[in-house]
């Protein structure tokens, strides 16, 4: 039986967001495009099979495959971090974040993590996750004149606080961080420092951002962003950590792990480790570099801190006759893909905000240049500036469509 007859809404859903995903521009800084090999690695065989457990010890018979996968995962993730320990089990980021904290705090413990208007993630503390609810949570935001971190606001907030852990790292935040410096307001007040590095995971790899590995107690990440695997999560740290990790994972969280999921991430791993993917990243950060300049350009878009090192920004839009969830909507309706996103000092619901978030690792998969993206960043605007005008709209629209057509994914 083919796909289509065996289940036919489900396919035929899966059919219409593959032509979706090759007809928008996708602007979503958490999304990338996968290779081939990553998505067959998800849907093979491997679904089939318990491993609980770690490679080599497991509590179940018929492991031998999989161990060999697992142990090439952790090996070549170890690689491209530099690090003494891995683990390729978290189901996802906020997984990994869960194990990591569980590894190092008791419930009740204080932890100070970036806010989330701020940039932050839900998992560093948000009232509303597990993070802020097990956990005595604390935020720090950012300068509000430069609209960056605030090193020295956070020394003080830390030493008033005195947690135990302090978590660094951000979804939304478009300048390098400095994770010596979290180092040593961590070791002033005594507390773990974990990085959340799943944003710039790619950049860190391809020598763009400061690699957090050796600095932080803890390193987490996703694999789907900007490093462009599967949807997962990782865990990197020091050997003298990995029996707590490990055990945090599982049987602490989790039960067996996904192994065709991590035969995709040994897959994206062994991408990442080649020179190509330097260029990869190189590119990411020049497209993000080109859109930001054009909307610096522009009359009424404000770019969140000035401009970017990475592969995002945020654009402040209460200049403009839009909100940020009017904005995502009007984008949507022109096929180009964003999302909402609280500014810093934020006075607008969640719901709706007052930005959108612009990140640029997955047209870079597609093969945009800075001419494409700085092409891109204009259509936005025409649109932006022009909400009702259905003829202007239905140009952007066609343009958008061409441009993201003349760069298919495979
Ligand atoms: N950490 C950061 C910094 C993130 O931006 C995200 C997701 O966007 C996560 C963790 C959570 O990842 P997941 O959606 O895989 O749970």
């Amino acid at each position: 039986m083919s796909y289509q007859d065996n289940d036919p809404l489900v396919w035929s859903a899966i059919q219409q967001e593959a032509a979706r995903q090759n007809r928008n521009i996708e602007l979503i800084a958490s999304e990338n495009f996968a290779s081939q090999a990553v998505r067959a690695a998800q849907g093979s065989v491997l679904t089939n099979k318990y491993a609980e457990g770690y490679p080599y010890k497991r509590y179940y018979g018929g492991t031998e495959y999989v161990d060999v996968i697992e142990q090439l995962a952790i090996d070549r993730l170890k690689e491209l971090f530099g690090a003494e320990y891995a683990n390729v089990q978290p189901h996802s980021g906020s997984q990994a974040n869960a194990a990591a904290y569980m590894a190092f705090l008791k419930p009740g413990d204080k932890i100070l993590g970036m806010g989330l208007e701020a940039g932050g993630h839900l998992t560093h503390g948000a009232k509303v996750s597990f993070s802020g609810k097990m956990y005595e949570s604390y935020a720090y935001g950012l300068n509000p004149e430069t609209e960056e971190l605030d090193y020295d606001a956070i020394t003080q907030q830390a030493r008033e606080l005195k947690p135990q852990m302090i978590v660094a790292g951000a979804s939304a935040y478009s300048r390098i961080i400095d994770f010596k410096k979290f180092r040593a307001i961590a070791d002033e007040v005594g507390a773990y420092l974990m990085v959340d590095m799943a944003h710039i995971a790619g950049l860190v790899a391809a020598g763009l951002h400061p690699n957090p590995v050796g600095i932080a107690d803890v390193v987490t990440s996703t694999t789907h962003k900007t490093l462009r695997g599967p949807r997962g999560g990782i865990i990197l740290s020091q050997e003298k950590y990995a029996k707590q990790l490990n055990s945090a994972i599982f049987p602490g969280s989790q039960g067996g792990p996904l192994e065709q999921v991590i035969a995709a991430k040994a897959i994206a791993f062994g991408e990442a480790l080649r020179p190509e993917f330097k260029d990869y990243a190189r590119q990411v950060i020049a497209n993000a570099q080109a859109m930001a300049e054009t909307f610096n350009a522009s009359k009424n878009i404000r770019v969140v801190a000035g401009g970017t090192d990475n592969h995002l920004f945020n654009l402040d839009l209460t200049q403009t006759e839009l909100n940020g969830k009017q904005t995502q909507d009007l984008l949507d309706s022109v096929s180009i893909t964003t999302n909402k996103e609280a500014l810093p000092n934020e006075q607008l619901s969640p719901f709706v905000t007052s930005g959108i978030r612009v990140g640029t690792a997955a047209i870079t998969t597609r093969g945009f240049k800075e001419g494409d993206a700085r092409k891109v960043a204009e259509l936005m605007i025409e649109a932006i500036e022009n909400p009702n005008d259905a003829k202007v709209l239905q140009q952007v629209k066609r343009q958008a469509e061409e441009l993201s057509m003349l760069h298919r994914f495979a």
